[in-house]
C-alpha cells in the first residue's frame, strides 16, 4: 500500500514538474519569439485558405466576388470605382474591414451543408441594400465632380446609393507607396462624403427652421414677416440680395429670404430650437451605416452670443456644420410623416448555400414632428420642384417629373472666392414620395449644375420604380 502511494506522489511530482518546465520555456524562453508573431496568424492564414464570401447588391451585382490565386483566394472588383468607398480596398477598409470575420467564415457563420462540401469552411455572403444600377448611376454623374449623391427608399430607410467622388480604384492600392499616394490626395478621394465629410448646411437649415415654427402650431406660424434687406439681430446684422417685403412662411423659405427666416428663429428661441434638433436627432451619426461617420456640430445657443450663434444657426453657414446623411436625414423624416429613422446600408448575411442568416433593418429613433407638419413640409417641397421643374424646361428638358418635390440652394465658402457648394434634395415620386436623394456638389460657382444632375437622376430612380 505504502509502495503504491510513494509511486503515486512520485508520478504527480514528476508531471507537476514537467508542467512547470513546460511552461518556464512557453513563458520565458520562447516568449519573445512568440509576441514577435503577428498577432493574429490563425485569422489571416484561415482567411487565406478559406473560399471568402461574397459582397453583393439587392439586385445581384458581385461587387466582391472570390477569385482563385496563389496559396488560395483573393477577391475580384466588379465596377472598382463605382464601389470603392463601399467595399475598401484591403482587410482593414470599407467593408471588407467590417465584415471581416463574416466574409472569411470566422464569425462560424456558415451552416452543416457548406462543413461537408469543403475542408476549410468557406466564408458568408453580405447583401447590400443598395441597387447597383442606381449606385452606377450615381458615380457616372458625379464624375469630374468633387461631392456626392445620397439616395434612399422612403418606405424602410434602405440606401439605394451613396456615392462619393472622387474616387479612387481598389486594384491600384497593393502597395504601402500606392496606398499613401491616395490618402494624402488633396482632394481626399478616401473620404466617404456621405457620411464622413462636414458640410456648410446652408439653407436646409431654413427647412429645419420652417419645420419647427409649423410643428409649434402657434402665431409664429401664421405671422408675416417684413424684409427690408436687412436687420440688426442683436450685434450681427442679416443681409438679403434684395427686399422681399412682407412675406409669410412659404415666400420666406422658397424665396430664400434670410431677413424672415432669422427673424423666426428669434421668435421660436433658443430652447425651441434646440429641443427641436434633438428630437430630429439631427446631429447623430449615422450609426446603421457601417462604415465610419462624424456627427454635426452647431454653436452654443446659450452663451454670451447666443442670439447671434441662433441666426447663423438657421442660415447654416458659419459655424452649422452637417454631414449629408444628416440632411438626408432630415427631408427622409418628412417624406415619413415624421418618424426619424436611422437609413441602413446592409441588407443581410447570408450562408454559402443562400440561407438568410440575419437580417437587417432601419431603426426607429421615434417621432419628430406630428403627421401635419410633414405633410405640409412636404407640400412646401412640391413647390419647390415646380421652381426647379421650370428651370429644368429652359434648359431644353421635357422630361415629367410627376410632381416631384425639390429644394436647392448655395453655400460659398469663404476661403474660396466665388466658389462653393451646391446642394439638392429631391424626393419622387408626388404625392407620396418613395425615394429622397441628396446631391451635394463642392467648389462650384452656383447650384445650377447640381440641380441638373440631381434632377435627372432622381427621374431615373423614379423610373426604376426601386
Ligand atoms: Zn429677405
Amino acid at each position: 500500500m505504502r509502495a503504491r502511494i510513494e509511486a503515486w506522489a512520485a508520478a504527480t511530482l514528476c508531471f507537476v514538474g514537467l508542467a512547470l518546465v513546460v511552461q518556464a520555456y512557453w513563458q520565458v524562453i520562447a516568449a519573445p519569439s512568440l509576441t514577435a508573431l503577428p498577432w493574429d496568424t490563425h485569422k489571416r492564414l484561415r482567411a487565406k485558405l478559406a473560399r471568402p464570401g461574397r459582397v453583393i447588391t439587392r439586385d445581384g451585382v458581385e461587387i466582391l466576388a472570390p477569385v482563385r490565386a496563389e496559396g488560395g483566394w483573393a477577391y475580384r472588383y466588379g465596377a472598382p470605382e463605382a464601389f470603392a468607398h463601399l467595399t475598401g480596398y484591403d482587410e482593414q477598409t470599407g467593408l471588407r474591414g467590417k465584415f471581416f470575420d463574416v466574409l472569411s467564415g470566422e464569425a462560424g457563420c456558415g451552416d452543416w451543408r457548406a462543413w461537408l462540401m469543403e475542408p476549410v469552411p468557406p466564408g458568408c455572403d453580405v447583401v447590400l441594400t443598395v441597387d447597383g444600377r442606381a449606385q452606377e448611376a450615381a458615380a457616372e454623374a458625379l464624375k469630374g465632380y468633387r461631392g456626392c449623391v445620397l439616395a434612399v427608399r422612403v418606405g424602410d430607410g434602405a440606401v439605394l446609393a451613396a456615392a462619393s467622388a472622387p474616387t479612387y480604384n481598389p486594384l491600384s492600392m497593393s502597395t504601402p507607396e500606392e496606398v499613401d499616394v491616395v490618402a494624402t490626395d488633396p482632394h481626399e478621394p478616401l473620404l466617404f462624403r456621405p457620411t464622413q465629410k462636414l458640410y456648410a448646411p446652408g439653407w436646409a437649415m431654413a427647412w429645419v427652421t420652417a419645420a419647427a415654427t409649423v410643428e409649434t402650431g402657434g402665431e409664429v406660424a401664421r405671422r408675416r414677416w417684413q424684409c427690408d434687406g436687412a436687420w440688426q439681430c442683436g450685434r450681427m446684422t442679416v443681409r438679403c440680395p434684395v427686399a422681399h417685403g412682407r412675406v409669410s412662411l412659404p415666400d420666406a423659405l422658397l424665396r430664400h429670404c434670410r431677413v424672415a427666416m432669422t427673424q423666426m428663429s428669434d421668435a421660436l428661441g433658443p430652447q425651441a430650437f434646440r429641443n427641436f434638433l434633438k428630437a430630429l436627432h439631427l446631429l447623430d451619426q449615422a450609426s446603421d451605416m457601417v462604415l465610419p461617420s462624424a456627427a454635426g456640430r452647431m454653436p452654443d445657443l446659450f452663451d454670451w452670443r447666443g442670439r447671434e450663434n441662433l441666426a447663423d444657426a438657421v442660415l447654416g453657414e458659419r459655424f452649422v456644420r452637417l454631414t449629408p446623411l444628416a440632411v438626408e436625414r432630415f427631408f427622409l423624416t418628412m417624406a415619413r410623416g415624421g418618424e426619424v429613422v436611422q437609413p441602413y446600408l446592409v441588407a443581410q448575411v447570408k450562408s454559402p448555400s443562400g440561407h438568410v442568416l440575419q437580417v437587417f433593418q432601419a431603426k426607429s429613433l421615434g417621432r419628430a414632428v406630428r403627421q401635419e407638419t410633414a405633410a405640409e413640409i412636404l407640400e412646401l417641397m412640391k413647390a419647390g420642384g415646380e421652381i426647379y421643374k421650370s428651370a429644368m424646361v429652359e434648359l431644353g428638358w421635357s422630361q415629367d417629373l410627376g410632381g416631384t418635390g425639390a429644394a436647392a440652394w448655395w453655400v460659398p465658402d469663404p476661403e474660396k472666392h466665388g466658389l462653393g457648394t451646391a446642394w439638392v434634395v429631391g424626393m419622387a415620386p408626388a404625392p407620396q414620395p418613395q425615394i429622397v436623394l441628396t446631391l451635394v456638389l463642392e467648389d462650384v460657382p452656383d447650384e445650377k449644375m447640381a440641380v441638373e444632375l440631381g434632377m435627372s437622376l432622381l427621374n431615373y430612380l423614379g423610373r426604376m420604380a426601386v
